[in-house]
């Protein structure tokens, strides 16, 4: 119950369009009428199963009225009936249609020569219902590939790029920012596919193939589309998932296929998203073997050697996982050019605002460096999609500019979710988490070294929250010293602590407080080499490849009985940090009490609310 910023899940597909709930509708009314139809021929009475014995019996008593044959089964109706219906059996018997003794005794016993060889379902009826099953496939196969399934079975090798002709309103590099270090080395490709002809006269070797390198959402496919719209050429693109297809070939086919098309349209820019899902390692033999990303994946490289770059064509790629990649891939002439775009910085963050806040009418006085100071950790498509939330919120209240309230709620949103106002907390849980918050807010006041706390907040949003304190880290920090990760330890136990002085005993709702401690402790004794104990050793697990000797699941090069050690030493920062902040908070108690009434009173305080209960009750060590 300890808010830094975290990330919204994607929101699930928007509505479908019209044409696939179409589709989807006929494909559910012919597969009932299909299945309806089958049935009705066999549902009007269920037959009674008779045993070969009991049927012969009732044969020769004169007891069956009609008797049909098909091959390992008899079925018709007996004399006897029910409610005005003859009843209907059925009665297995193997090679009942060759059976001449039961032939016999049929043209003695069955009344008026009523026996006969099953033809099958009536030719009309049966081919309706393979008309419908044929439709509902149809249908079923159409809705499919609307919804992305299948489409590449109808595609085939064709490629489903998207292709932008020098469109009306092409992105730029100023529509890319907090990103300056990618942009400026991206501005030497724009000037050579705008003339390719002046670099060809000097000789000068330009990429063919650039890596964009960044966690999802910094603005990699933004930066490629920048590129293209700069140079003012045709931008052909590709997800590297679209390639792993089901059937082979295909995916190499596409490879081709792209290749081709962008040199008939050079200069031209040709990107692949996702290259990490074609251009993984090829599998070393046997384990995890995948047979079409290999081909997709030598075609690729075949495709890339086999066109000059003086031609006018670059291939840019974006991946999050370089280190995933086949070395062939990023051999000199392929993918050797890595441009890294990193997570904004502080300023970064600012004019990522600025780009998005463009039409958008901001209110007097909200200064967008404190909106970006308070959103560390955010990439570009969160800042976007923060800009969008606090828009529309400011026009829910209906008014005419957007102001700094509307981008605080909206960072509430972005990070943990819409807020549950409706959502009733009884009020002694309402007064625990109260004591929580308080704890956590106390605590991180307290020492010197933690981040400033912005918000303290009882109002539960998102799943499983029942609170949050809300910290504002001046800058970005990038290093972190050991008193100001114990410091930080403590801050995440402060909240449970609280409880404990209050209510004598914890409650289950500090799961991730307490997780993230062990966290914190753990990468403090097991790879920052912090802990005195076990001495300035990493033991961190190193990714290596489960295909080397050694390798594997439970791959560790130190003891059992160091991890055990390790286990120890964590336990011990813990029990130490917990120590402290329980003497802390002893300590502090009328100022934990005062800010927990205030939360009572007011749901949320802010900085200066907060300052203000802790200047009347000053800490007395
Ligand atoms: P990636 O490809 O790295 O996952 P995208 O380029 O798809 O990220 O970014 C998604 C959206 O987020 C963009 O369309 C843009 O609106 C916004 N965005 C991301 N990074 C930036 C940035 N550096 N500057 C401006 N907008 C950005
Ligand atoms: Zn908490
Ligand atoms: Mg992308």
């Amino acid at each position: 119950m300890n808010s830094k910023p975290r990330f919204r899940l994607p929101g699930l597909p928007g509505p479908f369009p019209k044409k696939t709930l179409v589709a989807a509708g006929v494909a559910v009314v012919a597969i009932v009428a299909a299945v309806a139809t089958m049935a009705w021929r066999r549902w009007p009475e269920s037959p009674r199963p008779l045993a070969y014995g009991q049927f012969e019996k009732k044969l020769v008593e004169g007891g069956v009225a009609r008797v049909k044959i098909a091959p390992g089964e008899l079925s018709g109706e007996l004399v006897e009936k029910v409610a005005g219906k003859a009843v209907r059996f059925r009665t297995p018997w193997p090679n009942a249609e060759r059976d001449e003794r039961l032939a016999g005794l049929l043209a003695k016993h069955v009344p008026g020569g009523n026996y006969e060889a099953d033809a099958g379902p009536s030719a009309g009826w049966s081919s309706a219902a393979t008309l419908g099953i044929l439709i509902a496939l149809v249908a079923t196969f159409v809705v499919l590939s609307r919804m992305g399934g299948v489409g590449s079975v109808v595609a085939f090798g064709k490629s489903r790029h998207k292709l932008y002709e020098r469109q009306d309103d092409p992105v730029t590099f100023d529509d890319v920012a907090g990103i300056d270090e990618a942009v400026g080395e991206l501005r030497e490709v724009v000037e050579f596919l705008r003339r390719p002809e002046k670099y060809q006269a000097l000789g000068g070797r330009i990429p063919k193939g650039i890596l964009l390198v960044g966690p999802p959402g910094t603005g990699k496919t933004l930066l490629a589309k920048a590129v293209a719209g700069e140079a003012g050429v045709p931008f052909f693109s590709l997800s590297g998932s679209d390639f792993v297809e089901m059937f082979a070939g295909v995916g190499a086919a596409r490879v081709r296929n792209l290749f081709a098309q962008a040199e008939s349209k050079a200069p031209s820019l040709i990107f692949i998203d996702e290259l990490d899902a074609i251009g993984k390692a090829r599998s070393a033999g046997g384990v995890g073997h995948h047979d079409e990303r290999d081909q997709t994946l030598n075609q690729l490289l075949v495709a890339m050697d086999g066109f000059a770059s003086n031609r006018g064509i670059i291939v840019m790629a974006a991946t999050n996982r370089p280190e995933t990649l086949d070395a062939a891939l990023v051999r000199p002439g392929r993918f050797d050019r890595n441009i890294v775009v990193d997570r904004p910085d502080l300023v970064g963050r600012e004019q990522i605002l600025k780009v998005h806040a463009r039409n958008v009418p901001i209110g007097e006085g909200l200064d967008l460096r404190q909106i970006a100071a308070m959103t560390p950790g955010f990439v570009g498509a969160d800042l976007a999609n923060l800009v969008n939330e606090a828009a529309l919120l400011a026009a829910r209240k209906n008014k005419s500019q957007v102001d700094r309230h509307d981008f605080e709620e909206g960072v509430e949103r972005v990070v943990a979710g819409p807020e549950k106002r409706q959502r009733v907390i009884r009020r002694d849980e309402q007064l625990r988490i109260a004591h929580h918050e308080a704890g956590h807010a106390l605590v991180a006041r307290s020492l010197p070294g933690t981040d400033p706390v912005h918000k303290v907040s009882i109002v539960g949003r998102g799943a499983g929250m029942g609170g949050f304190t809300m910290y504002r880290p001046e800058d970005d920090r990038f290093l972190h010293t050991q008193s100001w990760l114990i410091d930080h330890i403590r801050t995440l136990l402060g909240g449970t602590v609280a409880e404990e002085l209050t209510y004598g005993e914890v409650s289950d709702g500090a799961t991730s407080d307490l997780q993230r401690a062990t966290q914190v402790a753990r990468k403090m004794v097991a790879e920052f080499g912090m802990s005195p104990r076990l001495g300035r050793v990493s033991y961190q697990t190193q990714g290596r490849s489960p295909f080397l000797p050694g390798g594997g699941a439970n791959d560790s090069s130190w003891s059992e009985r160091t991890a055990r050690e390790i286990d120890l030493e964590v336990r011990r920062i813990l029990d130490d940090a917990l120590r402290s902040t329980r003497e802390l908070l002893e300590r502090r108690r009328p100022a934990l009490e005062a800010v927990a009434d205030a939360l009572m009173e007011r749901e949320t305080i802010d900085a200066a609310q907060l300052q203000e209960i802790l200047d009347r009750f000053p800490d007395a060590p």
